[in-house]
């Protein structure tokens, strides 16, 4: 036994091993300076200065039909979380380099450090930056739609149709908020003017009342492209003059030798102490960074007025730029086809979009927690029947693996837990979790049954990588291989192996996060659940090693490795009440019912141990079976034989 304990530890480590080395970290965490500005906007452009008051290096270049003239200004680069802290998937900000010209255009999109934990490696870094790259040529004014990783991007003047990431669609989203935030607050800063024809209306979307399908969008494309070309002429007029007399009060301020932007550039837009731009702005023109919308002023965008109290064009602007951040794309739908548009209603928070477009996804969630809320309630009547409740078991594992996993990809992880933890540590909120609607409720439900039923609810019935465990065991069992038992005393040990991983991510997540984003890879959910296992093959020999382990010892990942189990299990002290039935015989004489949980919870004295219960309902279902639960089966030898008596003239 201990040889094979040994055998199976060992291999265990040695895929840990291979995969950890494996890994390399993400891009790191970047404070640019001028050169690295130089360097990563290249030759283009000569960098200036970069204001203290705004942290925005100007671009200038050479005219190209007179080189020797004064190089004229023509874009702005700055790094994103100096402007935006939109979060991803990971509750972190994703930190882009963004060059946007004098119209609000973007130019380049560099991602410079990000933590979505599904794209820590090169390859993964590459997709999001190759959706980052859709960007350029759009303007901070576009509406985007978000399609299938497999889609074609197209735009016209005010819809974008981008293709997505395969299952990084909150990281995708995250990036597009973030480009247009920062973009936002950088047009508003330094008083530049979008080009109205570039533009949706500020105020009110044209996009069609449905925004959230690919015809939608490509509709909207079309007949705005109409109205476009009707207006191009007039609008096209319009936009030289302005630029023509931005460019030269431009010209008259910005001196390359001295760089300085604009004297008067609004808002002092400086980092504070968290590394937020600091909210000494112009309180007339100021945006919050974190949501894009202008910070509460008691003024309307259209009673916007400078610090000298006159209303003039370019408070316009900032208002209506400001607004564009609020409108800033929305987060929607974790699945292919989702909307990032500003037709939402400005004053509702971003994530409602994401609920109202998953509701299909989250009534049938609902309505199967309903039913295992009603299941558990009736917990004696619902396991009464051995087979039926194998057969009712064996069909929620499967719902939960096929459309709370692979479909709806709610899979809750330890991630959510180190995110919350560390969001709540600098004083931010919670409200990221929010663009996942299905992982919410999962969330809220299993909160709630921790309570009532212990961890058992979440890791018995709603974990798909649980599920997909427990069906492979089934299946094992099916072609005659039986689990093993493992010793109660090094049960008992091995089980505390859980909390020390749970206690190391913790830990690092705090101390040293670069270490925690590899540790949670621990958990193969990721693979299994969220990529379908299409990922670099040391993940996948990982995510194997834990299924093969069910194979071998009943749910040995859960019982044994599991942190985000071990961090549910930790919290069993809220547990209220002990409702599984059991008898005064229980432990003592009978052991029949910690003979047959496969799970090892019920410890010698007939005790269930909650914190390892994954509410099976076998040992429910065993006592009141006459067959083989002892008290039954004594009780039943003790009664007398009923000898059913007819009348005899009913035998006549
Ligand atoms: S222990 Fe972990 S993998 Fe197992 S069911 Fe619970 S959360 Fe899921
Ligand atoms: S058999 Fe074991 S795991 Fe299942 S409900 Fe009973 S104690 Fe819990």
């Amino acid at each position: 036994m201990y040889g094979t304990i040994r055998g199976i530890g060992a291999a265990l480590c040695i895929t840990l091993g291979v995969m950890f080395g494996y890994m390399s970290p993400g891009a790191n965490a970047a404070t640019l300076s001028k050169e690295d500005v130089q360097r990563l906007a290249g030759d283009t452009y000569v960098v200036g200065e970069v204001q203290p008051d705004m942290p925005a290096w100007p671009l200038f270049a050479a005219h190209a039909a007179q080189p020797e003239a004064k190089p004229e200004l023509k874009a702005y680069a700055f790094e994103s979380n100096d402007f935006a802290s939109v979060r991803g998937y990971s509750g972190k900000p994703i930190n882009i380099f963004i060059i946007i010209d004098l119209r609000g255009r973007f130019l380049d999109t560099q991602l410079l450090d990000h933590r979505e934990p599904i794209f820590l490696r090169p390859e993964g870094t590459a997709k999001l930056q190759a959706y980052a790259n859709q960007h350029k040529g759009l303007t901070l004014r576009h509406s985007i739609q978000l399609g299938r990783p497999s889609d074609t991007p197209s735009h016209n003047s005010q819809f974008a149709y981008l293709a997505g990431v395969q299952t990084g669609t909150i990281s995708a989203k995250a990036i597009s908020r973030t480009l247009m935030t920062a973009a936002a607050n950088v047009a508003t800063a330094a008083h530049l003017t979008i080009p109205e024809a570039q533009a949706t209306p500020i105020g009110h979307s044209e996009a069609p009342a449905d925004t959230t399908g690919k015809d939608a969008a490509k509709d909207a494309m079309k007949d705005s492209a109409k109205d476009t070309a009707k207006d191009s002429s007039k609008d096209a007029a319009k936009d030289t003059a302005k630029d023509g007399a931005k460019a030269s009060a431009k010209d008259a301020k910005a001196d390359i030798s001295t760089s300085t932007v604009a004297p008067n550039a609004g808002p002092d837009l400086r980092r504070d102490a968290t590394g937020n731009p600091s909210a000494s702005v112009d309180a007339s023109r100021a945006v919050d960074p974190s949501s894009g919308r202008p910070a509460a002023t008691g003024n309307n965008g259209d009673s916007m007025s400078m610090g000298s109290g006159a209303t003039d064009t370019a408070a316009t602007d900032a208002a209506e730029l400001a607004h564009a951040g609020r409108q800033g794309p929305a987060e929607n739908n974790a699945m292919a086809g989702a909307a990032i548009s500003t037709a939402a209603n400005a004053d509702e928070p971003d994530w409602l979009a994401q609920w109202r477009e998953r509701r299909s996804d989250i009534v049938i969630v609902l309505v199967a927690l309903v039913l295992l809320t009603a299941a558990l309630l009736a917990q004696q009547r619902f396991s009464s029947h051995p087979r039926r409740l194998r057969v009712l078991r064996t069909l929620y594992l499967l719902f939960t693996l096929g459309f709370i996993g692979w479909i709806a990809q709610g899979q809750l992880t330890i991630v959510n837990v180190t995110a919350g933890l560390e969001s709540l540590a600098v004083g931010d909120d919670l409200s990221f979790l929010m663009n996942d609607p299905i992982s919410v409720i999962l969330w809220i439900f299993t909160g709630i049954t921790l309570l009532v039923w212990g961890r058992g609810t979440f890791c018995g019935w709603l974990c798909p990588f649980g599920a997909l465990q427990e069906l492979v065991s089934l299946m094992a069992n099916a072609i005659g291989v039986r689990q093993r038992r493992i010793r109660a005393a090094v049960d008992a040990k091995l089980k505390w192996v859980k909390y020390g991983l749970l206690a190391l991510i913790i830990v690092s997540a705090f101390i040293a996060p670069g270490f925690a984003s590899w540790a949670v890879e621990i958990e193969p959910f990721k693979t299994a659940i969220s990529l379908y296992f299409v990922r670099s093959w040391p993940y996948v020999l990982w995510a194997a090693a834990c299924i093969a382990l069910t194979v071998f010892v009943y749910r040995g990942y859960c019982r044994y490795i599991c942190p985000l189990g071990a961090a549910l299990a930790s919290m069993s002290f809220l547990r209220r009440w002990a409702w599984l039935p059991r008898r005064a015989e229980c432990g003592k004489p009978c052991q029949s019912c910690r003979h047959r949980c496969e799970y090892q919870a019920i410890e010698p004295s007939g005790a269930i141990q909650y914190r390892e219960c994954f509410q099976c309902l076998d040992c429910v279902s065993i006592y009141q079976d006459e067959q083989r639960c002892l008290p039954l089966i004594r009780e039943k030898k003790r009664k007398p034989a009923v000898i059913n008596i007819q009348p005899v003239r009913e035998l006549a």
